[in-house]
């Protein structure tokens, strides 16, 4: 029997077991915000170091966990990480909920519940893959790291980006990297090795309080943030266009807030605009065009009085399909279900901003996903969480090498 062969007849009698596990994931919230991974990092921590994982618990924040669980290979191979987000967005609207949000309910090959597709599956499936490695005898030369991370769904300042920029991933430790978000696309498996950035513009405008029966003794801080928004909506990027991503967006006033009193003039505006930017673009060139729109405005109105910030932002960031990461990737996603891997965009954001840029690692988001991720009802499939513990583990053995 050839080594895949028995590693993927290990994955099949884990199945079982990978269910109950993700169902496990399921059943200990982690919505962010608030934002408290420290019960999933328990569940995970215990699993790892049952299979000989070295774990190591990083706290950036009280109550902010990530884990770095690494199985040490015999140290002549490279180095493969998967990367996988605890937090979940809130359950929201219970009424929307058809089943129990915490429950995990397993019905007609699927999984539900919060974080079950985004993205609890996929840490299951990752370490289901060293389960299966391990029992079929597999030694690997490299070490196969499987981090557990805090924060994604609100910019990763205390999880990939924390752990980017304070060195606990960087080129020494970590040769390629997959991030277990979602890439499945009609129906078939894909890797998404482009991803858009994010930033979002925070704007703070000051004018002047004065009785609203007298408005031309103040000055109307959203009136005066009106202007600024609509010049914000009206400004094109220069881009380079992207055969994967869709074009740059700018959505101004995805939050606003101003004025206290009905017979007040509102002497403060505050205003979150939403941009979203392609490879070829940087957070700090979006910032600079937008204080250029603001200081052109300024000019024309000296009473206006506009500061931009952005507190939360994201670069973006892709591998090419010639990469060995994604040509390694392609291997196992034949060998698993027998056809070929193509490389997609998402409009979205992720983590592998981070390890790409921050931490210098050759990234990309694949994984199994689901249905009704951030929604109601959200769930992943089974079939798609053993496809994808055979990818990941198929995928280890290349990349660390196998004694
Ligand atoms: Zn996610």
């Amino acid at each position: 029997m050839s080594i895949r062969t028995k590693f993927f007849n290990r994955i099949d009698a884990l199945t079982p077991e990978l269910i109950e596990l993700t169902q496990e994931l399921v059943k200990t919230p982690s919505e962010n915000p608030p934002g408290d991974e420290r019960g999933v990092s328990g569940v995970v921590s215990e699993r790892l170091e049952a299979l000989g994982f070295k774990v190591e618990l990083v706290e950036s924040e009280p109550r902010r966990v990530n884990t770095l669980g690494r199985l040490e290979g015999s140290g002549r191979g490279r180095k493969f990480l998967f990367n996988g987000h605890y937090d979940t967005v809130p359950v929201g609207d219970l009424d929307f909920w058809s089943v129990d949000p915490f429950g995990g309910l397993v019905k007609e090959g699927r999984i539900y519940g919060r974080g079950s597709g985004d993205m609890k599956g996929a840490i299951a499936s990752a370490i289901i893959a060293a389960k299966a490695l391990d029992e079929a005898g597999i030694r690997l030369k490299g070490d196969f790291m499987i981090h557990g991370v805090a924060d994604e769904e609100t910019f990763g300042r205390y999880g990939t980006r924390f752990l980017a920029e304070k060195g606990y991933v960087s080129p020494r430790n970590v040769d390629m990297a997959v991030v277990g978000e979602g890439s499945m696309k009609d129906g078939r498996i894909h890797a998404r090795t482009a991803v858009r950035g994010r930033v979002l513009v925070n704007l703070k405008v000051r004018g002047k309080s004065a009785h609203s029966s007298r408005p031309q003794d103040g000055v109307n801080a959203v009136l005066k943030m009106s202007k600024v928004l609509l010049a914000i909506d009206a400004h094109g990027f220069d881009f380079p266009p992207h055969s994967l991503l869709p074009a740059p967006t700018i959505a101004p006033g995805t939050v606003i807030k101003g004025g206290t009193k009905g017979n007040v003039i509102p002497e403060l505006c505050e205003a979150i605009s939403d941009v979203r930017i392609v490879p070829g673009m940087t957070v700090e060139g979006v910032l600079g065009e937008i204080q250029g729109i603001v200081d052109g405005l300024k000019e024309e109105d000296p009473e206006l009085d506009v500061e931009v910030s952005s507190p939360l932002n994201k670069p973006p960031s892709e591998i090419p399909a010639s990469h060995e990461l994604f040509q390694v990737a392609d291997e196992a996603v034949r060998a698993t279900v027998g056809y070929e891997l193509k490389p997609v965009g998402t409009s979205g954001s992720n983590d592998t901003s981070w390890l790409t840029t921050v931490a210098g690692i050759p990234a990309m988001a694949f994984g199994p996903g689901g249905g009704n991720a951030h929604g109601a009802d959200e769930w992943t499939s089974i079939e798609m969480l053993v496809d994808f513990a055979k990818i990941y583990g198929l995928m280890a053995m290349d990349i660390c090498g196998v004694e």
